[in-house]
């Protein structure tokens, strides 16, 4: 260390060296014990001296004398060579004395001495406390012994120095401890005030951290401040709301226990009707057995009254003259009116005939012979297709009910058989035949029944029957147009009812179904026109409907066929007319016609003189129609007449046939009721 280096105590270990004794004495330097006890203050205190010296090498190092107890020691720097320097403060020697009698003085308690300055002399040894005497020169003796005096004194200062040496090692070892101690100290404290300033420096970077993090604090909540603000606002918008709601929930609740109370009213209600509601439903049971009991009734009386109308009716209808056709002459055709005036249906026909060749003969103005007919119905050319099916309507109900129906157009070609039964042409309604109309008048009335418990299902098909061959009309596909041979048969074994093979039997619910059938049947007419020349007006068409009905719930059943039939035209060829290679098939078609209009006829007449025997076998037609003639059918017979005077004589011979039918009494029908 610095400061032992520099220490004054080598200063001390140097004059070790010297040789010569002495003086003994005690050491003045402060006991390292009662030193250290001392503050650091008072440490600094005894290290000062030490500084003092180091500054003043070469130079003369004092002791401060100032304290009563450290006496000063006043030495000069000393050197081997210096030792026995004769003169001045820097010798020891003649003067050695005079030093140590000043050390030894200042051992006494008392006041310091002032301080000696540098350069000056020290006065000479006093011993015992006496000032030395000067000897003479020649008194060796006496100087001797002074030099032996002084030579003792050195060496007990020796000694004591040598002590003193010695404690002051003993200190030197304890300061160089404790600075050991100090340096280890300041290592450490240096060490902890790095620590510290790391710690600092940390401290410092996370207090910045901190700052920042502060900062971002400080924004955030500057923005949380902001939100709570919105809050705020929103939260007082709320609170309106809330109490809008609450004023509303209020008024609610006011309604809703009016509500209750007008609901509890209306259980009360409830109940009641509910009491009322089984009695209704009780009474209706009774009424739905009423009802069905009643239409039970309607269907005797109804079918009563069909009786009594007879079960073959005719109805008369004249066509109305056709753009371009002769005006026939006035009073050609009457309608007189019955016993019951306008107001009565016409129910009678006047068609005048000249007797051309009679008048010829005589030369005056031919006679006209008038032709009275009457019928069940008359329908002049103004009457329209509505009109004729009200006519008709209960007839074909009765189909529902149970009765075959059958209703026939007779009549010469041109004279409105088709029209009446399928409509005119371009599928206008208001003039659709008795066909559509009578369908749709069926599925009216079967929705209606169905509210009483009443299914009914409808199946149609529709033939054309030429030449004794059957055809059927509904034919689509491959077979259409082809005319494939269908046969009448028998629909099984010991069943009554005849169906035609190979025809498409079509089941209908709507009258759209029916119109597409009609204009199907159209088509496959149209195409079988072109291969054999007016073929249509030379067959019969005969459209069939087979109703079946059941009532569920009673177990009832009822069915039966309707059959809507155009028959072939009914003109003859005139006899007298000599017949052509074309002719002759003519004649076959005609003579088959005839056959077949004409068995037609006597099978009515059979019926009506209720013969063992009914012709039905005797054509295609009346076979196929077997079921829907006779005992349990109703019958109608439409009469279509030419209104033109060139055809008097086909509508005489059809008003004939008519008028033969219409004179036929057919037998009480049955219903088919299972
Ligand atoms: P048919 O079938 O007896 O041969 P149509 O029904 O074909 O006769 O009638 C011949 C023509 O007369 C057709 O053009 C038809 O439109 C017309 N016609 C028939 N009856 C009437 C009527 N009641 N009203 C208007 N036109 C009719
Ligand atoms: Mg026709």
């Amino acid at each position: 260390m610095e400061l032992q280096e520099r220490s004054p105590l080598l200063e001390v270990k140097g004059n070790r060296e010297l040789k010569r004794p002495l003086v003994k004495v005690p050491s003045q330097l402060p006991l390292p014990g009662s030193r250290f006890k001392r503050g650091t203050n008072q440490m600094e205190d005894a290290l000062e001296p030490e500084k003092k010296r180091v500054r003043g090498l070469g130079t003369a190092t004092k002791i401060d004398t100032s304290h009563p107890k450290a006496p000063v020691l006043t030495t000069v720097p000393q050197t081997r060579g210096q030792t026995a320097a004769p003169k001045g403060p820097k010798k020891i020697g003649p003067r050695c004395s005079t030093a140590i009698a000043t050390v030894l003085k200042n051992q006494k308690p008392g006041p310091a001495l002032p301080a000696q300055k540098p350069g000056t002399a020290a006065a000479p040894p006093m011993l015992g406390g006496k000032k030395p005497t000067k000897r003479p020169a020649w008194d060796l003796k006496g100087r001797l012994c002074d030099l032996n005096a002084e030579l003792k004194c050195c060496h007990e200062k020796t000694q004591m120095l040598g002590q003193e040496n010695q404690q002051l090692w003993s200190q030197l070892r304890e300061a160089q401890q404790q600075a050991t101690a100090l340096g280890a100290e300041r290592r450490t404290l240096q060490e902890e005030l790095t620590r510290v300033r790391a710690q600092a420096e940390q401290d410092h970077q996370e207090l910045e951290t901190l700052r920042a993090h502060v900062l971002e604090l400080e924004e955030q909540l500057g923005t949380q401040q902001g939100l709570v603000r919105e809050l705020q606002k929103e939260q007082l918008g709320l609170q309106e709301e809330q109490r809008g709601l609450a004023t509303r929930l209020e008024e609610q609740e006011r309604k809703l226990q009016a509500s209750e109370s007008a609901l509890s009213e209306s259980q009360a209600e409830v109940a009641s009707l509910r009491c009322e509601a089984a009695a209704q439903v009780a009474l209706l049971g009774e009424q739905g057995e009423r009802l069905h009991g009643l239409e039970m009734e309607r269907r005797r009386l109804h079918n009563q009254l069909q009786e009594l109308k007879g079960n073959i009716r005719v109805f008369c209808r004249v066509r109305p003259v056709l753009p371009g056709e002769p005006t026939p002459p006035s009073g050609f055709l009457l309608f007189p009116l019955g016993h019951g005036g306008p107001s009565d249906p016409p129910t009678r026909l006047s068609l005048s005939r000249s007797d051309e060749r009679r008048g010829t003969l005589s030369g005056a103005p031919a006679p006209t012979t008038r032709h009275d007919f009457s019928f069940d119905r008359v329908f002049p050319p103004g009457s329209g297709q509505d009109k004729v099916f009200e006519e008709i309507a209960m007839l074909v109900q009765s189909a529902l009910d149970g009765y075959p129906v059958c209703i026939f157009a007779y009549g010469q070609t041109g004279s409105g058989k088709t029209f009446t039964m399928e409509g005119g042409p371009g599928g206008d309604p208001q003039v659709a035949g008795l066909i559509p109309r009578a369908l749709r008048h069926l599925f009216s009335v079967a929705q209606e029944l169905g509210c009483q418990g009443w299914t009914y299902h409808f199946v149609a098909s529709y033939v054309e029957i030429y030449n004794e061959t059957v055809r059927d009309l509904l034919a689509t596909g491959t077979r259409k147009g082809q005319g494939g041979e269908c046969e009448i048969r028998r629909a099984g074994p010991g069943s009554e009812e005849l169906t035609v093979t190979n025809a498409r039997y079509v089941p209908v619910s709507c009258e759209k179904e029916v119109e597409a059938l009609l204009h199907l049947a159209r088509q496959n007419r149209a195409v079988a026109r072109t291969a054999q020349n007016e073929r249509s007006s030379r067959s019969h068409s005969v459209f069939q409907l087979r109703i079946s009905g059941e009532h569920a719930g009673r177990g009832l059943q009822c069915g039966a066929p309707l059959s809507l039939v155009d028959l072939a035209g009914s003109e003859r060829l005139d006899p007298g007319l000599a017949l052509g290679p074309g002719e002759r098939e003519r004649l076959r078609e005609t003579q088959a016609i005839n056959s077949s209009l004409s068995t037609l006829g006597l099978v009515f007449m059979a019926l009506s003189n209720k013969e063992s025997h009914v012709p039905y076998r005797n054509s295609k037609l009346t076979y196929l129609l077997q079921n829907s003639l006779g005992g349990s059918a109703k019958m109608l017979m439409f009469v279509n007449i030419s209104p033109l005077e060139e055809n008097v004589s086909e509508s005489l011979n059809s008003l004939r046939f008519a008028s033969k039918v219409n004179q036929c009494v057919i037998g009480t029908a049955q219903a088919n009721k299972k």
